[in-house]
């Protein structure tokens, strides 16, 4: 058994017993769909507002090569220094080299998953910098030594009992478990980090080609500040943040907010286009754009998947997943979890390694219901496990679909099975749930169903209106 298969499944089941982890969670998105549902009836039609994202992102990632050019040509005009990363190696390589070039000491980091993704804060700190979280739930959870939860609500499996207790341990604050409170005694700490930063890292949730400018959204106004007072502000992007026009923005930011917290529009929307110009008072002095493919360009080659590059981070598919809303966010294993993590983290570290995840679903489609840009989640997990099973089949699948087809193909040896199986089943009890037990994998959790006293040809047979051979 390979090792991500197995952390996940010990994970899974340690998280899925934890009644009070559940409790928290559920009612966190019991809030959130009720909010939702509410702004999303404030669309005058929700399902043509996800058609035309669709359509719109759709366009976007068929002409990549184009939009990209255009994006970075703009950028580059007023001043921005753009950078190309193959990889994940090579984005924190030119990351490192600006901020060791600007002889920087500290850095404040507003939320980018995409950071994430490639492990910059580690290669950062290991390299010696100071790196700050200013998104209240990632500086939480950075103080926690983890991994962010979800990738919108990074610290929403904490109760603020545990948030107190957490400042009380790492901050010396007084214990409160009042939420303005809690918010005062990062604020205290942050503006200070964001005074004697030399360096802001921030994401990006849109590229706008038309006008070359990144636009960021956010509710606690900390990626402003993270762009506004450094003196050099560094933006990390996936290629695929793309949006063709300027105008696009009018549907997507609202849209990203109504599914990814249920607002109407976030507090803050933000468009940066380089960095200070001559005669503006503010901004950074230098402005970097950091351009990340790390197998983007794969997904981009697979026709069938390709649309997974749409997706908007909103988080949405995540909150609805019946088997993320019980395993929880840190069992994937992975930065981006639930079922946009189980379509992409095969494409992005490997389908062997991390096939299991298209697996840990239902298949229920809630997800591909709920996307705000129709990606086609629940089939793309069916294809990763075709494609997984077609590259390297399983030993034990193998040999049983060459003993069902031997059976199936001999008319006689299926009445056989089927009688020796009526027979057996009646000893089954004997040894269910035990390791005798050949269905054990299946029964250790769940009923095994009985086989059906009679056939279908049986009973037609048996009814006398015609007779069905064989
Ligand atoms: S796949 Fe769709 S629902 Fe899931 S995070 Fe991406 S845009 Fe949101």
């Amino acid at each position: 058994m390979r090792a991500f298969v197995g952390e996940f499944k010990e994970q899974a089941e340690k998280v899925t017993h934890d009644l009070r982890h559940r409790e928290l969670i559920q009612s966190a998105l019991r809030k959130y769909e009720a909010t939702r549902d509410k702004t999303k009836a404030a669309f005058q039609d929700w399902e043509r507002a996800r058609q035309g994202a669709a359509e719109t992102k759709w366009t976007a990632i068929n002409h990549l090569d184009k939009h990209l050019v255009e994006f970075t040509d703009k950028l580059a005009a007023r001043g921005t220094k753009v950078h190309w990363a193959s990889t994940g190696q090579q984005a924190r390589d030119i990351i490192l080299g600006i901020v060791r070039d600007k002889k920087a000491r500290s850095i404040i980091k507003s939320k980018a998953m995409t950071a994430e993704e490639i492990h910059l804060n580690e290669a950062l700190e290991e390299a010696g910098f100071e790196v700050v979280e200013s998104d209240l739930g990632e500086f939480i959870v950075q103080l926690r030594k983890e991994a962010p939860y979800h990738i919108v609500f990074p610290a929403m499996h904490l109760t603020r009992g545990d948030i107190s207790e957490l400042f009380v341990r790492e901050l010396g604050s007084a214990p409160t478990q009042n939420p303005e409170d809690l918010t005062m005694i990062a604020r205290r700490v942050l503006r200070q980090k964001y005074v004697t930063a030399d360096v802001g890292i921030t994401g990006a949730n849109f590229a706008v080609a038309e006008t070359g400018m990144i636009s960021i959204t956010e509710n606690e106004g900390n990626a402003r500040l993270t762009a506004a007072l450094p003196k050099v502000m560094i933006s990390l992007l996936g290629i695929e943040k793309i949006l063709p026009r300027l105008e696009d923005l009018a549907l997507f930011l609202p849209m990203l907010a109504t599914a990814g917290t249920g607002q109407p529009l976030t507090c803050y929307n933000s468009l940066y286009g380089g960095p200070r110009q001559p005669g503006e008072s503010d901004g950074p002095e230098e402005f970097h754009v950091v351009l990340l493919d790390n197998r983007r360009t794969e997904l981009l080659a697979d026709a069938e998947q390709r649309d997974a590059l749409h997706c908007i981070r909103c988080g949405a598919c995540l909150n609805v997943c019946p088997i993320f809303r019980n395993v929880g966010g840190h069992t994937y294993g992975t930065t981006y979890s639930g079922p946009i993590g189980s379509v992409i983290t095969p494409h992005l570290r490997g389908l062997q390694d991390w096939k299991h995840l298209s697996y840990a679903s239902s298949l229920c489609g809630a997800c591909t219901e709920t996307c705000p840009v129709k990606i086609n989640l629940h089939h793309h997990l069916l294809q990763n496990r075709r494609n997984a099973a077609r590259e390297k089949p399983a030993f034990g699948e193998k040999l049983a679909f060459k003993l069902f087809t031997l059976v199936v193909n001999r008319p006689g040896l299926y009445t056989f099975a089927k009688k020796a199986a009526r027979l057996l089943q009646k000893f089954h009890p004997l040894v269910k749930g035990t390791r005798l037990d050949p269905a054990y994998e299946w029964t250790k959790t769940r009923e095994l169903p009985p086989i059906a006293p009679q056939t279908f040809k049986e009973y037609w047979n048996q009814k006398g209106v015609s007779k069905i051979e064989g």
